[in-house]
């Protein structure tokens, strides 16, 4: 315990920030602007948190990018998700975050719990494979979302109700592709009709890059000539991801480095990848909030285990729901404005009263901006009209 934390305040170490801050200031171009998206709302969280946009130069801005997975889970989904709730006989497990994402107005799972449907929290798929085991006569449903980090759980759980001949276990698959993700916001059509930011370069995941690898990212700086570098969630980690792009940047380089190299590998966890492989295929499209319907950008239980998939099961189609009209998520998904140019943030809206989902996971851009950060920074808007 006290190695694991000594281990972890030497990540966290305030005089080798701001030695960092130093190269960075120091190794910029004046001349220039660097406009860098962390992908990841794990990074968005820790940057907000440990006050990093403060260590930078004017000249460096950090763009927050759809890697939260409770922000990009669309309305329709989580209607969906209601939906079968409220079917009877069903208990309805999902993360904690999730049961809070706003449908329409006024509807969320947490409001379909508070007018009687059987909706429970868990904190992994295997807890809903224990409470299906445990009331064999309820239809035990678990709403599965997220990216690559927490697909392979998802596999196992389905694994697991099928070795133990559970009948009554079924997933609501809405797990989603990073690599998909980045590529919308390059070059979607939908990017492009709605605006997206213009990038110099892309702080990797930390947790979906331990279970895919660095490799995946190749192909994007590459073909896009977009530095990535995979980064860990302290904050010297994200420090020092900078000063590499920074640098790739002024040498006009554009390669994936691996900053997080104590956990992530250039082909990642091959057992967890063989394991999602076996369960899920992709999916033709998949509708995400803020970047559209989006081609093989998500995952789909496999025939094979049609039996566990509650799509198949329960015949309810996810309907299509717009956001609130004034709500900016799409728009701060896709890195073109920042929670501050939104008008309902931290009046109509607030993590109490999430009105779009960036405010209700600790992940989201607008949760991390009004725990942390909403008196530090100026709009994107603003920044852009500087620039
Ligand atoms: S502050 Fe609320 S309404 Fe505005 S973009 Fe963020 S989540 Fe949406």
């Amino acid at each position: 315990m006290m190695a694991g934390l000594r281990f972890i305040r030497e990540f966290r170490d305030p005089k080798l920030a701001q030695s960092l801050a130093r190269q960075i200031a120091a190794e910029v171009d004046p001349n220039r602007t660097y406009r860098f998206m962390e992908f990841c709302g794990g990074h968005t969280h820790a940057i907000a948190r440990y006050g990093i946009p403060a260590l930078l130069p004017p000249n460096l801005r950090m763009i927050h990018g759809p890697g939260c997975p409770v922000c990009v889970l669309p309305p329709g989904r989580v209607a969906q998700a209601i939906a079968i709730a409220e079917q009877p006989n069903v208990t309805l497990c999902a993360y904690g975050d999730v049961l809070r994402v706003p449908a329409r107005k006024g509807e969320s799972l947490l409001a379909a719990k508070a007018q009687g449907a059987d909706v429970r929290m868990v904190g992994s798929a295997l807890e809903a494979v224990a409470l299906a085991e445990a009331n064999p006569q309820r239809e035990v449903v678990f709403f599965a979302i997220g990216f690559e980090t927490t697909t392979p759980p998802t596999a196992a759980a389905i694994l697991t109700a099928q070795a133990k001949g559970l009948r009554n276990f079924s997933v609501l698959c809405c797990h989603v592709l990073t690599p998909s993700a980045i590529m919308s916001i390059l070059e979607s059509s939908e990017a492009r009709r709605w605006g997206s930011a213009q990038l110099d370069g892309f702080v990797g995941p930390a947790h979906v890059s331990v279970v895919i690898g660095s490799r995946p990212y190749e192909f994007f700086a590459e073909e896009y000539q977009k530095p990535v570098v995979i980064a860990g969630f302290e904050p010297l980690d994200v420090l020092h991801a900078l000063l590499l792009l920074v640098r790739q940047v002024n040498e006009g380089r554009a390669a994936v480095e691996n900053q997080y190299t104590r956990a992530v590998t250039r082909d990642g966890n091959r057992k967890a990848q063989a394991l999602v492989a076996q369960v899920f295929e992709l999916r033709k499209t998949f509708a995400w909030r803020g970047l559209g319907v989006l081609p093989y950008s998500a995952l789909r239980i496999r025939a094979g285990f049609s039996e566990f998939d509650a799509e198949a099961r329960f015949a309810i189609p996810a309907p299509e729901i717009s956001d609130h009209p004034a709500c900016e998520c799409g728009a701060i998904l896709r890195g073109h404005k920042s929670p501050r140019d939104c008008k309902l943030f931290a009046k109509a809206c607030t993590p109490e009263t999430p009105l779009g989902s960036c405010m209700v996971s600790s992940e989201g851009a607008c949760a991390a901006y009004y725990h942390y950060g909403r008196f530090q920074e100026r709009s994107a808007a603003v920044e852009a009209e500087e620039v």
